[in-house]
């Protein structure tokens, strides 16, 4: 039987009604024929519920009961799925990501897939189930605890089963219905794209358009799986929805692709270090080792031998960071006069693989952002992408009129 992966996250589990809107959906594809790989995300809320747990119990928590605690929303949707198939007559089973077993890392919160066995669901596969619903976002570490895969992870575990199993797609139901030129909650004007390369989704997601996690992309990307995301609230034909695909198989698109944001963004100075070889490695070694995930990097021009040295990262790490510089400072390795830490800004990035081959893009973005009067903080550029740091009372009205000024409105 060709095997399809169905991901539902967690607005389309988010009560019971819900699964079983989202059980129909499967039963339909198995009547299609398929034998069925269902991932659940926990009910929406229940991940940032259980985050809160850990966090008010242990501010600095050990990252292994995190994860025993915050994989537990999964445990929950995937037994509910599976009963509620069972009541369907849909031969069905829950996975737990130990059961499968799906094997990861140790990097607790945090950890990569390093394999997925297919032989027990595929014993059962042959022995006449026809759905396998796991439990996505955890896995088992080389220690034999329970781990999570960031954030988001359901997406990954999604992919990776996919592409373990050679599944013929890897659907993805959310709360939208597809992946957007922007999000549709800032301007009215954002277009749902038809498709969109792999290259671009992996800059949007990891820039902050949540609707995918940046891994799942990254996995999709390597192992060409064929990506979809779609709308778990609407009939879906053929086409609906966005498929991410390769390069190859995109036509026509604009410049620009989309416009992304992150609210979750803090600037971070080191004012006055001194300027001398080393200094860089001196700092976001122990930021990195302190597992803080350090996004836009602005070294000033020094005067009298010192510099300020400016970085961002997620706002949730802000305290992490303090506390790696705090006390890379008492070891002797730095010597700063202050660390100012802004939380009130945010990132706003436009991606195309077009800027390629196409000049002026980044100019355009900062005439239109100075003709709106937002200034900008810190800038940085890649390839496909452009990405500023603006105050975050700016953020919809960057988000806007970067959308007009490159016409995103109308496809190419
Ligand atoms: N429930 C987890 C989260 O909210 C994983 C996921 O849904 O992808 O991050
Ligand atoms: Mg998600």
């Amino acid at each position: 039987m060709p095997i399809l992966v169905m991901k539902f996250g967690g607005t389309s589990v988010a009560t019971l009604d819900r699964i079983r809107r989202a059980a129909k959906r499967v039963g339909r594809e198995v009547a299609n024929g398929y034998d069925v790989i269902v991932i659940v995300s926990a009910m929406s809320g229940e991940t940032n519920k259980l985050v809160g747990y850990v966090e008010e119990t242990s501010p600095l928590f050990d990252a292994r009961e995190y994860d025993a605690v915050v994989s537990s929303g999964e445990n929950v949707t995937a037994g509910l799925m599976a009963l509620t198939l069972q009541e369907m007559d849909v031969p069905a089973r829950s996975w737990q990501g130990w059961q499968v077993p799906l094997k990861t890392t140790s990097a607790h919160a945090s950890a990569r897939i390093e394999e997925i066995q297919t032989g027990n669901i595929t014993a059962k596969f042959a022995e006449g189930m026809k759905v396998a619903v796991v439990a996505g976002f955890q896995g088992i570490s080389p220690e034999g605890r329970i781990t999570t895969l960031g954030r988001g992870g359901s997406d990954t575990t999604a992919v990776a089963f996919a592409a373990a199993f050679g599944a013929e797609r890897c659907d993805i139901y959310t709360d939208v219905d597809g992946v957007y030129t922007t999000d549709p909650r800032i301007t009215s004007k954002a277009r749902k794209l038809d498709r969109i390369a792999f290259e671009e989704m992996l800059e949007l997601a990891s820039l902050g358009a949540k609707v995918l996690q940046t891994r799942s992309v990254e996995l999709a990307m390597r192992y060409n799986v064929r990506l979809r995301v779609l709308s778990s609230f609407e009939d879906n034909d053929e086409n609906a929805g966005t498929l991410v695909c390769s390069e190859e198989d995109i036509v026509e698109s604009n410049v620009v692709a989309g416009v992304a944001y992150s609210r979750d963004e803090a600037k971070m100075t080191l004012v006055s270090v001194a300027d001398r070889p080393g200094i860089a490695a001196a700092i976001f070694g122990p930021l990195a080792e302190a597992g803080v995930n350090v996004d836009m990097i602005v070294q000033n021009i020094a005067e009298e031998g010192r510099t300020d040295m400016t970085f961002s990262c997620p706002t949730d790490q802000v305290k992490r960071a303090e506390k790696a510089m705090t006390d890379a400072q008492e070891r002797g390795e730095i010597n700063f006069h202050d660390l100012v830490a802004d939380t009130d800004v945010c990132k706003v990035s436009i991606v195309g693989i077009g800027m390629r081959s196409h000049a002026g893009v980044a100019a355009k973005m900062f005439s239109t952002l100075r003709d709106e009067g937002i200034n900008i903080k810190v800038i940085t550029t890649s390839e496909i992408k452009v990405s500023v740091l603006v105050d975050r009372k700016y953020m919809e009205l960057a988000v806007q009129s970067l959308h007009d000024a490159f016409g995103l409105e109308r496809a190419a």
